[in-house]
């Protein structure tokens, strides 16, 4: 509202940004659950690591619950779209819940590798960080093989029981970089260490990380909209720093810019993670052209189309309703 403040830089807007194919479908799975069956459906963890997702979700109906005691025998729960172990899967069974598993199929993927490698007896180091719930979840698939490695500085710590037995997984929201120096001193120590069959690291998160590189050297600012356990969205800040950017902040929504962050900035790049909705950065470029910056041009680096078709379960029960 108001007279247009003045002129003082422009945005480059990052593309691609925001929500990925498995959190699309995850959130929407979600949405067609509480059409569908109504009020209450409960879901284990956050469906996605968003703020505002899950308080949208929530006001709809939805109960977020850490684990499945927590939900009443034979009611309906969502798994989150990071994945569960096969021990969750059990305990929900054994209460007789209904589950509906909206697990990103790029993160069972990895479930599968893990699953393939424990199998032939190889150690399995899993590239991510400790006590996510994707790393929790990938762990639980064989936790007799996998050791959870968090940093490049971990390396040094790790112990297996034939290095020509040896492969390397890794969480799906990583820093690429960051994550091929892992594995670089890793294959220093085992020079033997299998590499996965593919990209652990999913397209969503590489591609996000590739457009930040991008705007970043021009970029005197870097706003990422995101929540603070958004692994892919944390990720954003550091690539975003690391390729340039003067200064970089994580916020969940427009109101937490502050306006001091602005002083002397002439372009300010604004990107956000995979669990985000466009709605914020929508607001974000508002509250931006409030303060001086209304002249916005995307940078695109890539274009992406992937769909995933709803979890098996619900498909089945939308299509016998017609
Ligand atoms: Fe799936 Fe990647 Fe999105 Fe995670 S960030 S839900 S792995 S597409």
């Amino acid at each position: 509202a108001g007279a247009p403040a003045p002129a003082r830089g422009r945005v480059l807007l990052a593309a691609p940004r925001g929500y990925c194919a498995g959190v699309d479908r995850a959130v929407v799975a979600v949405e067609k659950a509480l059409e569908h069956y109504g009020p209450p459906v409960y879901v284990r963890k956050e469906i996605v690591h968003n703020k505002y997702v899950v308080e949208t979700l929530a006001a709809r109906g939805a109960i977020f619950v850490d684990d499945t005691d927590q939900v009443p025998e034979g009611a309906r729960v969502v798994f989150s779209a990071h994945g569960v172990s096969p021990a969750v899967h059990a305990a929900a069974e054994a209460r007789g819940l209904q589950t509906i598993d909206a697990t990103c199929p790029l993160v069972t993927k990895v479930h599968k590798e893990a699953v393939r490698f424990a199998g032939d007896d190889f150690d399995i180091l899993l590239i991510g960080h400790e006590g996510h719930e994707e790393v929790e979840g990938t762990s639980g698939e064989a936790p007799d093989h996998i050791q959870v490695v968090n940093s490049p500085d971990d390396v040094d710590d790790v112990v297996v029981r034939d290095p020509a037995k040896v492969v390397w997984l890794s969480q799906t929201t990583l820093s690429v970089d960051e994550t091929m120096e892992t594995v670089r001193r890793l294959r220093e120590r085992f020079p033997l260490l299998a590499d996965p069959p593919s990209d652990d690291i999913c397209y969503a998160t590489q591609n996000r990380q590739v457009a930040v590189k991008k705007i970043a050297a021009e970029c005197d600012l870097v706003i990422v909209v995101g929540s603070a356990n958004s692994s892919n969205s944390v990720r954003l800040v550091e690539v975003a720093l690391e390729s340039g950017a003067r200064d970089s902040h994580r916020i969940d929504h427009a109101a937490e810019i502050d306006p001091a962050w602005l002083d002397g900035v002439r372009t300010v790049g604004v990107t956000s993670g995979a669990s985000v909705p466009e709605i914020l950065v929508g607001d974000v470029l508002v509250r931006l052209a409030e303060l001086g910056y209304g002249d916005v041009q995307e940078v695109r680096t890539a274009t992406e189309d992937l769909m995933f078709s709803l979890p098996r379960e619900l498909r089945a029960d939308l299509k016998a309703a017609g």
